[in-house]
């Protein structure tokens, strides 16, 4: 998704498991009684981007309708060509992790502006958990009292990961999950690929629907299978963590260790091991492997091959 001003056509999709929770959402914003600063949190991959995208379109919407945007009124046109003047869409730079300062204070001060096409002006910002610790402080003042009818939303993935002077000046919205059935469903009636590849994609993405789709996508449902298989052989000794680690290092880091934490997931889960020590050794190890992807995903430079290697080492020893 584009900045609000971007020249490139902004989609949105109301994500069925998030519809009831969204449309009582916009009801209230219909009857002016809607928070004006809202937290979409939801785990990666379950559409909340699609349906935060929704939301602001039917925030921006001039028909008032409590289903939805209306698809043909200006608003909903210019929201469609990714230039509704009185929205502004935050997300990091292309090529990089952070949203800084600068866009979050030139974003508060377009909410002081009078809006120019509809009712309210709108900010959004995805994923919120990018901004610098300088750039949530920046926005702490508008968050605390949004200009006039204007409604700020935040999306989140990691909503912990927050500030919580942010957290605390938001009305938050936990929004739910969808069942294996429903992102399998999800995929058949907008995807034509085949109901089986649909099934097991969204085992491999552990009921993500949007990386399942990803997964389609990528051409790659098969190799990924066959990773996924030998991180599990990894695990009980099958395979040596060297092999593991070259096939690891064909992806990119975070998928990468996101599939050795899962695997050491459902180990635990499944009961792999008999051994309570070795349990919880799998589980010390998962910690750390967490640690660092977290590190990663705060933009922390780590040897994407040393991390990768001693990840396998791990995982090889996870249960012993
Ligand atoms: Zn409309």
């Amino acid at each position: 998704m584009p900045e609000g001003t971007g020249a490139d056509v902004m989609g949105y999709d109301l994500m069925p498991w998030h519809a009831e929770m969204l449309l009582r959402l916009l009801a209230t914003a219909i009857d002016k009684k809607n928070p004006h600063a809202i937290l979409l949190a939801a785990p990666k991959g379950t559409g909340k981007i699609d349906s935060a995208g929704w939301l602001a379109a039917a925030l921006l919407c001039t028909q008032g309708e409590l289903s939805g945007p209306c698809g043909h009124c200006d608003a909903c046109e210019l929201y469609g060509a990714g230039s509704h003047g009185d929205l502004r869409w935050l997300e990091p730079e292309e090529g990089k992790r952070a949203i800084g300062i600068e866009p979050v204070r030139e974003a508060a001060r377009f909410l002081q502006q009078t809006a120019g096409y509809g009712e309210r002006k709108l900010l959004v910002i995805a994923p919120a958990e990018a901004m610098t610790i300088s750039a949530a402080n920046a926005l702490l003042k508008t968050l605390e009292e949004p200009p006039g009818d204007s409604v700020i939303v935040l999306v989140s993935d990691r909503p912990d990961d927050l500030p919580p002077t942010v957290r605390s000046r938001c009305q938050i919205f936990v929004m739910p999950c969808p069942s294996e059935e429903e992102s399998v469903e999800w995929l058949r009636v907008r995807t034509e690929f085949a109901d089986d590849d649909c099934r097991r994609a969204v085992k491999l993405a552990l009921g993500r629907p949007k990386e399942a789709l990803a997964l389609l996508e990528s051409g790659a449902l098969n190799e990924w299978a066959a990773l996924a298989d030998q991180c599990a052989s990894l695990l009980v000794g099958c395979q040596t963590p060297n092999s593991v680690a070259e096939a690891l290092l064909a992806w990119e880091l975070d998928p990468a260790l996101t599939l050795v934490v899962r695997t050491v997931d459902e180990a635990v889960r499944t009961s792999v091991s008999e051994n309570p020590r070795g349990i919880l050794h799998a589980l010390e190890s998962r910690d750390t492997i967490l640690e660092w992807l977290s590190a990663h995903r705060r933009g922390v430079n780590i040897s994407r091959d040393l991390v990768v290697r001693e990840c396998c080492q791990m995982l090889h020893k996870a249960l012993v």
